[in-house]
C-alpha cells in the first residue's frame, strides 16, 4: 500500500474489521448505484471516500433547484446538468484513485448487463416504484446481491437482498402496483436528515458485505422525527414469482 493511499485512508484502516486487508477488499470492489439523487448521491459520497474501486452511477434525471435540499452532491452551478455526470465529476475531485463510470440513461431490463454486468453489489438510490422492482428481478435473476433503500417524509428502510438466500423486495411488497395513497416524496414530502441516516444504514452495510461478505437478514427502519428505530427480519414470500423457483437456502 503507498503512503498516499495509507495516509487517505488513515482512520478507515485503524477500524479493526476493515485493516489493510479490508481496505484491499474494498480497493478490489465494483458497485452499480441506481439513481443518483437524494439517497444515491449520499452512497456514492461514502463509497468513494471509503475506496471502493470502482463506481457505476446510473440515472437519467438532471439537477434541478428543488433537489439541493437534500441531494447533497449538488450545487446552485449544477441546476440543469445530468445527476449522473455531475456526480462523477464531483467524486473524482474527493477521490482521484478511483474509477467511476456515469451513464445519463434511464435503467430496463435490456441494458441492465451492459450498465451493471460485473458489479459485485448493487445499491437502490432511486425514488421511484417500477424502477425499484425493475432492479430487483434483474438483480434476482442475474444472482447479484443489492440493497435496496427507501426514504419519504422523515422515516426510512433498508434491506439487504442475496438472491437465493435472503427475502428480495417482491417477498416484502408483493403488490407491484404503487397504490394511490402510498406515501411517496411527491405527496408526502421529505427531510434531508432521513436521506444521510438510511444512506449511511445502506454504505455501512455494503462495505461489510464487500469486506466480510457479511450477510444482513433485517430490515433497519428509522423514523428521523420521533428517533424510533427498529429491525426485524423478513421472511421469504413461498409465492413470490422471483424466489419461489428457487431452493430454499435461507439460513
Ligand atoms: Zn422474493
Amino acid at each position: 500500500m503507498s503512503g498516499q493511499i495509507f495516509e487517505r485512508y488513515q482512520k478507515q484502516l485503524l477500524f479493526r474489521p476493515i485493516g489493510s486487508k479490508g481496505q484491499q477488499c474494498l480497493n478490489k470492489s465494483r458497485i452499480g448505484i441506481l439513481g443518483v439523487g437524494a439517497l444515491g448521491s449520499n452512497l456514492a459520497s461514502i463509497c468513494a471516500r471509503s475506496g471502493i474501486g470502482k463506481i457505476v452511477l446510473v440515472d437519467s434525471d438532471r439537477v434541478e433547484l428543488s433537489n439541493l435540499q437534500r441531494q447533497m452532491l449538488f450545487d446552485e452551478a449544477d441546476i440543469g446538468c445530468s445527476k449522473a455526470i455531475c456526480a462523477a465529476d464531483k467524486l473524482s475531485r474527493i477521490n482521484s484513485e478511483i474509477t467511476i463510470e456515469a451513464f445519463c440513461e434511464r435503467l430496463d431490463a435490456r441494458n441492465f448487463r451492459d450498465l451493471f454486468g460485473g458489479c459485485d453489489l448493487l445499491l437502490d438510490g432511486t425514488d421511484s416504484f417500477v424502477s425499484r422492482f425493475m432492479l430487483n428481478q434483474q438483480a434476482i435473476e442475474s444472482g447479484m446481491p443489492w440493497i435496496h433503500s427507501a426514504v419519504t417524509a422523515a422515516s426510512g428502510q433498508s434491506l439487504f437482498i442475496m438472491p437465493r438466500k435472503t427475502a428480495c423486495l417482491r417477498c416484502l411488497i408483493p403488490d407491484t402496483d404503487e397504490p394511490a395513497d402510498f406515501p411517496t416524496v411527491h405527496n408526502s414530502g421529505i427531510i434531508a436528515p432521513i436521506v444521510t441516516i438510511i444512506a449511511s444504514i445502506s454504505a455501512a452495510t455494503a462495505l461489510r458485505y464487500l469486506v466480510e461478505k457479511h450477510i444482513d437478514y433485517n430490515l433497519k427502519y428509522y423514523d428521523a422525527w420521533e428517533h424510533r428505530f427498529s429491525s426485524f427480519a423478513v421472511s421469504r414470500n413461498d409465492s413470490c414469482p422471483h424466489c419461489r423457483s428457487f431452493k430454499q437456502e435461507q439460513k
